[in-house]
């Protein structure tokens, strides 16, 4: 593992800057927490609190700001989308400097972000006019029954973001509920708060009303349920565990929510796989942002005829890994971003190496780097019974398993209770693709290891099984934040017997009708 000496660490932030974003929460009654850089652990800013009086305020300002949003034609809507994009470009490295201040994470997985919410922007943009228009139905007696479906906004989105991808999550999903006409309520993680500030100074320069995208700040356990009980829908990002709490409160209210959770995700490599390529695509799809994303691999099953050389290469490759935390792009991993994120991670690893696995590659803590620094890991011979075989670390470790056939590989795979995220690597891609639908997973990679899936923003992302059930992106991200109005006008003739007509000849008459309109092959 590289360690060369680091200049900068993302450890501070300018003040101006601090203090420029704060006011923008509404918060301040609850006394503040600390919050502190990873990469050192020093000090980033007193982060005020909302109490219940702040979410209500908030809410209370969401709904009016929505009232008038939701007249703006969708066309002016989206225009906002457009210069939000081009200023999260042409700011990128301020909004870089915070998410990895924040995070710890590398610049590059910073990048990862920035191009998340850039690509967000425009398809949303290109595409809210049309999935927002209203649409004619065949009404039950053609051409006299005119029906048209129209589209409604929620009203006020909550946004409930973790702090892993702090600008992604509470950004990219808040985009499509504001081209929609909703109001959005953010309450992202207190560890990641200033990211989605900076995101809502930027909207609003970007001519977004003030007022119509609130941020309130505060621990999850204390203010979500109070966030739930205001809002109209909730777009939830976190583990599988608050995922079941959020489903309850919103099930209780009876209000939609949309549950994007945590994943185990698995990567196939078949015996005819570019091993030299998988190899190399894996370190990416294992240790973006040190593991601590929903979409990473953390099980590998190879075929029997190509495991050592794909083991060889990939624990090669992950050894030259260079960990740091400046603010460029000279280093590949950062730091993990919280005390208990490294624990989890080294209680995984010292468990599996304590009933018998392997450490292929890494496999410690780098406390000389940092406080939560750890080497990306290689497991081998790991088994049912060890905390890595079935738990999510979501950290720096993965796990690799010989298998001797795709068949194996794919019930391997599929003996989870995730299904978020599979990678399968075949020089066949029929047959890949093939393979590729019988793993039980919301997306999977062909030849890649997440990001073709995840940056194919026009097709939609999400989980099966305890990985959730809500969708993000693709038409999918947007519908979930509306309603749809059936308006039937009826023309001339009423549905019922025409004068004189009984109500026995009525019935034969529209079982006369039914068959005709089933001969016609008619809806
Ligand atoms: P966590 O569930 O403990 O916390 C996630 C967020 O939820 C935090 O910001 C927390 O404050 C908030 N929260 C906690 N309890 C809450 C409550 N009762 N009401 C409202 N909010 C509450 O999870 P974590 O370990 O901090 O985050 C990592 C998890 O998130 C992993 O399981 C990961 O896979 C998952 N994740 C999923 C996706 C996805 O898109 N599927 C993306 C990123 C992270």
């Amino acid at each position: 593992m590289t360690t060369a000496p680091q200049t900068a660490p993302a450890d501070a932030l300018p003040s101006e800057l601090v203090q420029r974003l704060l006011p923008l929460a509404t918060a301040g009654s609850a006394p503040s927490v600390e919050v502190f850089a990873p990469a050192t652990g020093a000090k980033i800013a007193d982060l005020p609190q909302s109490d219940t009086a702040d979410i209500e305020h908030a809410f209370v300002t969401a709904r009016k700001a929505q009232r008038a949003w939701a007249s703006v034609p969708v066309r002016e809507r989206v225009a906002v989308l457009r210069r939000f994009h081009d200023l999260v470009l042409a700011e990128q490295d301020v909004i870089l400097d915070i998410v990895q201040t924040e995070t710890g994470k590398s610049r590059v997985h910073a990048f990862d972000e920035v191009g998340d919410v850039a690509v967000n922007a425009r398809y949303y943009a290109a595409q809210a006019e049309r999935l927002l228009a209203p649409r004619n139905a065949r009404g039950v007696l053609p051409v006299l029954t005119r029906v048209e479906v129209r589209h409604r906004p929620k009203g006020v989105v909550a946004v409930i973001s973790p702090w892993n991808y702090p600008l992604a999550l509470a950004v990219s999903d808040a985009l499509p509920a504001l081209a929609a006409g909703n109001a959005v309520v953010a309450r992202p993680d207190n560890q990641t708060a200033l990211t989605a500030l900076w995101a809502i100074e930027v909207a609003e320069r970007a001519g977004l009303p003030k007022g119509l995208w609130q941020a309130v700040l505060g621990r999850g356990s204390v203010i979500g349920g109070e966030i739930i009980d205001r809002a109209d829908y909730v777009d939830y990002t976190g583990s599988s565990n608050t995922g079941r709490t959020i489903a309850r409160q919103a099930g209780e209210r009876l209000i939609g929510c949309s549950l994007e959770l945590g994943g185990k995700n698995p990567m196939l490599v078949l015996a005819d796989a570019d091993v030299s390529a998988a190899a190399k695509i894996a370190v990416r799809a294992c240790f973006a942002s040190a593991g601590q994303l929903c979409e990473s691999i953390e099980r590998i099953y190879v075929h029997d005829n190509v495991y050592d050389r794909f083991v060889t290469e990939f624990a090669a490759h992950t050894r030259e890994l260079a960990l740091g935390s400046a603010r460029d792009y000279s280093y590949e991993i950062g730091s993990l971003t919280f005390q208990r994120q490294i624990d989890t991670v080294t209680a995984h690893v010292e468990d599996a190496v304590a009933k018998g696995a392997t450490v292929l590659a890494g496999g410690r803590a780098r406390p000389d780097l940092g406080p939560y620094f750890y080497e990306p890991t290689i497991l081998a011979d790991v088994r049912e019974g060890m905390t890595a075989y079935r738990e999510e670390t979501f950290g720096p470790v993965v796990s690799v398993y010989r298998v001797g056939s795709d068949d194996e590989a794919v019930e391997q795979a599929n003996d989870s209770a995730y299904g978020l995220n599979a990678s399968v690597w075949s020089r066949n891609t029929t047959r890949a693709r093939e393979i590729a639908a019988r793993v039980e997973a919301g997306s999977v990679n062909v030849n890649e290891g997440f990001i073709a899936a995840w940056g194919s923003v026009a097709a939609p992302s999400g989980g099966l099984g305890i990985s959730g059930g809500g969708r993000r992106h693709g038409p999918e991200g947007l519908r979930k934040y509306i309603d749809t109005q059936t308006i039937a006008v009826q023309r001339a003739l009423p549905i019922a017997p025409l004068p004189g007509m009984s109500e026995a000849m009525w019935a034969k008459t529209m079982t006369l009708y039914f068959g005709v309109m089933k001969a016609l092959r008619q809806q």
